[in-house]
């Protein structure tokens, strides 16, 4: 068997080398940070209850590798996450509500009677889907979103597609890549049924997969925790990494750093896949945490966003068993705030804030909890965008939510990344070098 170093323990990183574990490699895991999870990781506790996350995380029923991999360490999704069909709704109830049974007839169904809307809109988005449907959701790489629905009715397209397109894709319609938009609409709505479902988090992100995936690591691999790795130049045949005062050599690497950080290791050693990496853009998220005495109708509900409303969604974790009294508002594609330099977070969130007090009535006492910034939430995913591939050299591959493939930057797509990228390396290593398979 092949000694491999992972670098990073992120979603994708964990998943790789779980994989790797189960194919009997002798692992190395290095992370930088003193706790898993990477973005989607559990921040330190401050004061009582249970801690905060790096940001408010939706996942669909469409998760399926994610899914597959909790329930592989013995972990419930059923009882992790709460799990209803799909609403999209505001917090006077309007909107969009799909019912039970086959998600595309579901949906078919939920645009019927969606009664706020006149028979125009409803008629409109219908035919649109229907076209997009039977065009077999692919459309050409070089349109946004908003150009793919240039016909579609106003209200639908404001009210569903661009809040949907900026949860989804973490980019605005006028610059979100079209095609992948309706690769996210193909998964959800032609997965089979439950695809479409909604699956919120009831447990800190840590419970989900990072900490019970590094118990589960810890049982035979090294795991380097608070470590930044190197990569260094190849070593004999292999890789040899470089962490604190130590160089050790590797059979094959697999980095599972962020896109920015994998650019930087490479330069010198692969200089095309290098500057393809450091091409990527990026969009940042602001997860306003909120206190609150009050209940929304659903634990997730659709705000009303505006130059000076930022936020998209608002979810209320008491509803969700996580703790009573908070609330996350959630503020995707926030460039233009943080943008303001100093004070772009705290602006964000006060006019989070302003916004959640009047567009949800039904809360009162509303107060900032604390604003979480990531400026690097997720790759910018625009037209025909390039993204770099999983292989870049022999014993030599990366993973992470940004690697070439149909999904924006998901959880679900940092684990398809790991899990794939760990089935390549182990199929090479197996190939090439029996020296390191034995
Ligand atoms: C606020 C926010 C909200 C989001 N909402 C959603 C959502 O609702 N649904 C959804 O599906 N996705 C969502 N995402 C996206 C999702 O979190 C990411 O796609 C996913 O976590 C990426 O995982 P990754 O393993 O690819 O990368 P990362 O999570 O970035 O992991 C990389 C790891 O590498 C480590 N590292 C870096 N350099 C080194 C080094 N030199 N040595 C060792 N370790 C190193 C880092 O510390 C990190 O732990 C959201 C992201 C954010 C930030």
């Amino acid at each position: 068997m092949a000694r491999i170093a992972v670098i990073g323990a992120g979603w994708a990183g964990l998943s790789a080398a779980l994989a790797l574990q189960a194919q009997g490699h002798v692992l190395s895991l290095f992370e930088l940070a003193s706790q898993p999870g990477g973005r989607a990781r559990s921040l330190a506790s401050e004061g009582s209850g249970p801690p905060l996350d790096n940001g408010q995380h939706i996942l669909i029923g469409a998760y399926v590798e994610t899914l597959d991999l909790m329930r592989s360490l013995g972990l419930s999704p059923e009882e992790l996450l709460w799990r209803s069909p799909l609403q999209l709704t505001d917090a006077q109830g309007r909107g969009l509500r799909l019912p039970k049974g086959p998600p595309l007839l579901a949906f078919g169904r939920a645009v019927m009677a969606a009664s706020h809307w006149p028979w125009a809109a409803r008629l409109s988005l219908l035919t649109h889907s229907l076209r997009w449907a039977l065009s077999g959701f692919r459309c050409a790489e070089t349109l946004t979103v908003r150009e793919l629905c240039r016909t579609l009715h106003r209200q639908p397209y404001a009210e569903l597609v661009a809040p949907l397109c900026v949860a989804a894709l973490n980019t605005p319609a006028e610059q979100a890549s079209a095609q992948v938009f309706l690769r996210v609409l193909q998964d959800a709505l032609f997965a089979g049924d439950g695809s479409a479902d909604l699956l919120l988090p009831r447990r800190p992100l840590a419970e989900l997969l990072p900490e019970p995936a590094l118990q589960a690591l810890a049982a035979g691999a090294r795991i380097h925790a608070g470590c930044r790795a190197l990569l260094c130049a190849p070593d004999s045949g292999g890789w040899a990494v470089r962490a604190g005062d130590s160089v050790q050599p590797f059979d094959a690497v697999l980095l599972a750093c962020p896109a920015a950080e994998a650019a930087r290791q490479l330069q010198a050693i692969a200089p095309d896949w290098s500057t393809q990496a450091a091409a990527l853009r990026y969009e940042p998220i602001v997860t306003v945490y909120l206190r609150a005495e009050g209940r929304l109708p659903f634990p997730m509900v659709a705000l009303q966003e505006s130059a000076e409303a930022p936020a998209q969604y608002l979810f209320d974790h008491g509803q969700l068993g996580l703790q009573a009294g908070r609330f996350a508002a959630v503020v995707s594609g926030a460039a233009p705030w943080l943008e303001r330099g100093q004070g772009g977070t705290a602006a964000c969130a006060e006019a989070a804030l302003a916004q959640v007090m009047s567009q949800a009535p039904q809360l009162s006492g509303l107060r900032l909890e604390r604003a979480v910034a990531e400026k690097r939430a997720t790759f910018a995913c625009t037209p025909g965008l390039r993204r770099p591939a999983a292989r870049i050299a022999p014993g030599l591959w990366a993973a992470g939510d940004y690697i070439e493939g149909p999904y924006p930057a998901t959880l679900e797509g940092a684990v398809r990344s790991g899990r794939q990228a760990a089935r390549s390396l182990h199929a090479e290593l197996a190939a090439v070098a029996p020296r390191a398979t034995h």
